[in-house]
């Protein structure tokens, strides 16, 4: 459909990993029994008083320094009233017309060049519970997870595409882990997504209706949904219809999204100040002392890693994706050397062994001490990489030290002139075919008396002498 564009603006809500809720000093544990972190502030009894969570604003403060955010002196929380059964209080603890954060923006690279997208603002507000809905009709409601701090970021409608809007939300949820704010799991819902999509002809600067879709719980399902949601949307303008703005779901087992509500406007919620909490004033001193604990982020580092490591550009990104794999990294650098010798192991054979396992790079039995041992070996030409490569699943797996274990099983390679002159002696002796070819100059046949010394040792020879040698005993 090249006639239309997309434009798509994100709403994602990150969880906080604060140890209690925003307004009450309730557990923010995941997974505890129905129920059991609640009191009554967050169950929302008459006259219960909020009293705001300092670690909440820090964190909030961090994200919107991070992302170049103009923070807001004096922030107000506001009431967002509607019913549901997960809200005990009847409202939502939001920010509504002064919230934490405005006017920032977040660069990250697309398709080899680099994409800005603004943040048109970040507030606070506090999670609703959960409904749970059983067999027969019954459902029940748990708020372990009311209360819970959250932030929203809102983008502006500067998204183009669904891949787009997948790197958008990666990037943004690296940026909470290197933050180290939000676990940023999808599945669990600490990270969640809403998205405003329209369509409109391409070229033409007003917005079409937009709808609003929500329930996807993973990056593949934000790219699905957005690619079925356009396309509708497209289609039923070509058709002569229009677009109803709305609410409208995602279904992962139709791949569809499905109307679910016409969509509320922000008067529909009788926002006004919560005139249980005074105005939210940030000191300079706060804000200065977060911005200076604010660590790398991971552009600077993707950045850095191409300029000092000389890593290609494909590298960089797998080993600044997750914060562990570059801390694993430098580690090994660190000890080694040789940044794109390195790099190459970690994105092939070690990402192997950390997907299969599925864990991350600090969860690795391996110690980068380790692996920087094992790079050693080979580059001390104690070993083949070929053989590096074969050990290395069991060694990394059981956290081995390398060069005991490849002592230990008699992997040494073989740098003994002698017996390695044997073995070529016997291979040459066995093909005389081959040799008689290889001196009538058929110089392609040293691969294959290569291969066969490597079979004969059981790949073990150093395969620079055993060169040498095959040169030397066919005269080549
Ligand atoms: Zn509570």
């Amino acid at each position: 459909m090249p006639d239309y564009e997309a434009v798509i603006g994100l709403e994602v809500h990150a969880q906080l990993k604060t140890r209690s809720k925003l307004f009450c000093a309730c557990s923010t544990v995941f997974g505890e029994e129905p129920n059991r972190n609640t009191c009554p502030v967050c169950a929302g009894m008459p006259g219960a008083l909020p009293v705001v969570n300092k670690k909440a604003v820090e964190y909030g403060v961090k994200l919107s320094q991070a992302l170049d955010c103009q923070v807001n002196d004096r922030s107000v929380f506001a009431r967002k009233n509607y019913f549901y059964p997960d809200l005990p209080k009847g409202y939502q603890i939001s920010q509504y017309e002064h919230p934490l954060a405005e006017e920032g923006q977040l660069e990250m690279p697309v398709n080899g060049s680099m994409r800005q997208v603004r943040i048109v603002r970040i507030h606070m507000e506090d999670d609703a519970g959960k409904s749970i809905h059983g067999a027969e009709n019954t459902s029940y409601v748990d708020l372990n997870r009311t209360g819970v701090p959250l932030l929203e970021i809102v983008s502006g409608p500067d998204i183009f595409s669904p891949d787009e809007a997948v790197a958008y939300l990666k990037s943004l949820r690296n940026i909470l882990i290197y933050l180290d704010i939000c676990r940023g799991n999808m599945q669990e819902g600490n990270f969640r997504c809403d998205a405003n999509v329209s369509v409109r002809p391409r070229g033409r600067p007003e917005y079409g209706t937009r709808t609003e879709v929500k329930n996807m719980n993973s990056f593949r399902f934000v790219h699905k949904a957005l690619t079925y949601e356009i396309n509708r949307q497209i289609e039923l303008l070509e058709d002569g219809e229009q677009v109803v703005q709305e609410t409208r779901l995602f279904d992962e087992s139709s791949g569809q999204t499905k109307s679910m509500r016409g969509k509320e406007e922000a008067h529909d919620y009788r926002y006004f100040p919560d005139p249980d909490l005074v105005p939210l004033s940030i000191s300079v001193r706060d804000r200065e002392e977060w911005s200076r604990e604010l660590p790398e982020l991971p552009l600077s580092k993707w950045r850095r890693f191409l300029r000092d490591y000389a890593l290609p550009e494909e590298a960089a990104d797998i080993l600044t994706g997750e914060k562990d794999m570059a801390d694993y990294f430098e580690r090994v650098v660190a000890c080694f050397g040789e940044p794109q010798t390195v790099g190459n192991w970690m994105i092939s054979e070690m990402l192997r062994e950390l997907n299969e396992g599925n864990i991350s790079a600090s969860e690795s039995p391996l110690a980068p001490e380790q692996l920087a041992e094992l790079l050693r070996l080979i580059q001390q030409e104690k070993i083949s990489s070929k053989i590096a490569k074969q050990i290395f699943p069991e060694i990394f797996a059981r956290g081995l030290d390398p060069e005991t274990y490849v002592e230990e099983k008699g992997y040494l390679q073989i740098t003994d002139e002698s017996r390695l002159q044997e073995v070529v002696r016997e291979v040459i002796a066995e093909n005389p075919d081959e040799a008689a070819s290889y001196k009538q100059g058929k110089k392609k046949l040293m691969s294959f008396f290569m291969g066969q010394v490597m079979k004969k040792t059981q790949g073990q020879a150093n395969p620079k002498l055993v060169d040498q040698l095959l040169r030397s005993e066919l005269g080549g």
